[in-house]
């Protein structure tokens, strides 16, 4: 992870900013190893409890599992959910990069648990960026420090991806807050035993507002509304209805919520929720890609201690039962997985350290650059590592044989938890289409192709490095397929085309990334390639170069070729013989 955030993010740059002067790079490494040691052995061993027993609906509330509160009180007095809080409401203020490697070991550590965390972050950002003096100052500093959790509540049964069809009503009142009537489903975390209070952000429409996604407003409604001294007094009328049973994630509650004339405040005007929702959502996007690598990485870790443990057949020059470890098939697989997992990574730390630039560069055009970085980026973090996450997940289980099916090894609770991490936050196929329809035009292409030049460079510097010659030519054609899908899809004129073609445009590209930021970390690993570690670094980059990387070929023609064919079986015979 230090790796990482040192050769691809640029920490070391990120704590010069003006914003970040109380950060250095050795106090970085303390965190990370503080880190490593909280979220191992307090956080970690809560999460087979999480899957077995679950989140629970009694008399009308959720209950989590008796591990959570002591964890959870834990958690919020080490000041781990502060992180990158603002200092003037309690938080540490550290670049999100860093706060994105310390939530990578919280959510290895226990997924499901996580997102409680996870999405009062992004409650966070949103009143930091939208809310009113008087919301921030009421209602920051128990979110930063997590005496309350933050929820986002958008999904309603006939508002699912098309969150424009919402339909919870909003009405002012005589004394200016608003009563709210709807109902949401999904609602994440949106009701447990855990903390003081929950501070819901709902979307709901006002009187007469325009249709779509321009007339949604966005309100904040707690569970219990604060009393003359800002402490939680009466209760709101939120109501609980029921809690979800799912594939995964078990300790996660996944709640029905009822607003009957509930009290709720808005947070900036009316009819801009949608603009202020996406501040919550970018972020929640990027810390869901999150969610892919932290998965596959404890996949990764468990299949690997499986596989040397495990003893079947004999491996190349043995005389007896090997561990499973020495056969190639078995061997291709951790390689796979370990190699996924590091180009996620960097992925994901490039994100964030996007984000910390978008907000703190010194000057106008290097945050502007920045911002758009960031938003080429945040559908290919979200996307592409979920569904590497899944894979690598699955992996895992195959490792382990049969025992990877059978409960008890845990591996199978990863492949179950890791499945929703496609699918909220916006569905992998939403992210495709965000890509190829606002991401690629984004200042008429110069932004994907200004990406697509600085993996031309680092095509160009590899040639200087011939223990790298495999790197440099699987590369030099990726990026040349990914250039000509690009141009493709820019060249469209039909909407069929773009659309069908956006998710494996999407693979091609998140492909491609990992391999470049592999073949970076190759680069500065070469000095010090007598260390077996570093040694591994570049074997990994050209692993992923010979045996992943041309992948992008064989996705070129389903993004190139005509897309007519996708329509050409009539509705009523897709799923049926006749
Ligand atoms: C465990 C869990 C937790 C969740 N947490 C929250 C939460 O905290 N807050 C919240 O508000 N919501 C939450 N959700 C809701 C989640 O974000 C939605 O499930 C998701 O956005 C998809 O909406 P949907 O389920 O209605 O699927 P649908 O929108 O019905 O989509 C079904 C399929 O159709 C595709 N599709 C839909 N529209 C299009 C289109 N225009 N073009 C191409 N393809 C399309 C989708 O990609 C998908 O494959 C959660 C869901 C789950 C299961």
């Amino acid at each position: 992870m230090a790796f990482a955030l040192d050769t691809v993010a640029d920490v070391e740059s990120i704590a010069g900013l003006d914003a970040c002067e109380h950060v250095d790079r050795d106090m970085v490494g303390g965190i990370l190893d503080e880190a490593a040691r909280f979220f191992s052995e307090v956080f970690a061993p809560s999460n087979r409890a999480g899957d077995e027993i679950g989140a629970r609906f009694v008399d009308g509330g959720v209950i989590t599992p008796d591990e959570f509160k002591p964890v959870w009180d834990k958690l919020t007095d080490a000041g781990w959910t502060g992180m990158t809080g603002s200092p003037e409401f309690g938080g540490h203020g550290f670049p999100k990069v860093v706060g994105a490697a310390v939530s990578e070991m919280m959510t290895t550590a226990n997924l499901a648990f996580s997102l409680a965390p996870m999405l009062t972050g992004s409650a966070i950002s949103l009143l930091e960026e939208h809310g009113s003096d008087e919301l921030r100052d009421k209602y920051l500093a128990n979110l930063i420090s997590c005496k309350w959790t933050g929820t986002m509540v958008l999904t309603e049964p006939e508002a699912g991806s098309d969150v424009g069809a919402l339909r919870t009503k909003a009405e002012q009142n005589d004394d200016g807050t608003w009563r709210i009537n709807g109902t949401k489903i999904f609602i994440t975390w949106g009701d447990h035993d855990l903390a003081d209070n929950i501070i819901h952000l709902v979307l709901a429409r006002t009187p007469d507002a325009p249709a779509g996604t321009k007339g949604i407003s966005m309100f904040l409604i707690p569970k219990f509304l604060l009393d003359d001294n800002d402490n939680p007094g009466e209760r709101n009328s939120v109501e609980t209805v029921s809690i979800e049973h799912k594939l995964g994630i078990h300790g996660s509650p996944t709640c029905v919520l009822s607003f009957e004339d509930a009290t709720g405040y808005m947070i900036g005007e009316e009819n801009q929720g949608m603009r202020y929702m996406f501040t919550m959502m970018n972020q929640a996007r990027l810390e869901v890609g999150l969610e892919g690598l932290a998965v596959a990485e404890r996949a990764y870790q468990q299949a690997a201690a499986f596989a040397k443990d495990r003893k079947q057949g004999r491996g190349p020059g043995a005389d007896g039962p090997s561990p499973i470890i020495t056969h190639a098939d078995v061997r291709r697989m951790l390689m796979t997985m370990k190699a996924y997992t590091e180009a996620m990574r960097a992925l994901v730390y490039d994100a964030f350290a996007a984000e910390d630039r978008s907000h703190h560069a010194p000057t106008e055009p290097e945050r502007l650059d920045a911002a758009n970085r960031l938003a080429l980026l945040t559908p290919i973090t979200k996307a592409w590592c979920t569904d590497r996450g899944v894979d690598v997940a699955s992996i895992g289980v195959q490792v382990h044989g049969g025992m990877g099916f059978i409960e008890e090894t845990g591996a199978a609770q990863h492949y179950r938890d890791a499945r929703i991490t496609p699918i909220y936050e916006g569905t992998n196929g939403i992210q495709a289409i965000d890509l190829v329809a606002r991401k690629l035009p984004l200042d008429d292409g110069a932004v994907v192709s200004g990406y697509l030049d600085e993996i031309a460079e680092t095509v160009n510097r590899l040639g200087d490095h011939p223990e790298l010659e495999a790197v440099r030519h699987e590369l030099d054609s990726a990026v040349d397929a990914v250039r000509k899908a690009t141009d493709a899809l820019n060249g469209a004129t039909d909407i069929n085309q773009k659309l069908a073609g956006a998710t494996p445009y999407l693979e091609m590209i998140g492909t491609l990334a990992g391999g470049y930021y592999l073949a970076r970390e190759a680069m500065a690993a070469l000095p010090e390639s007598n260390d077996p570690w570093m040694a591994a670094k570049i074997s990994t980059a050209r692993f992923y170069a010979l045996h992943i990387l041309p992948k992008v070929h064989g996705l070129l023609p389903s993004v190139t070729a005509e897309s007519e064919v996708v329509f050409d079986v009539p509705t009523d015979l897709i799923g049926s013989d006749r």
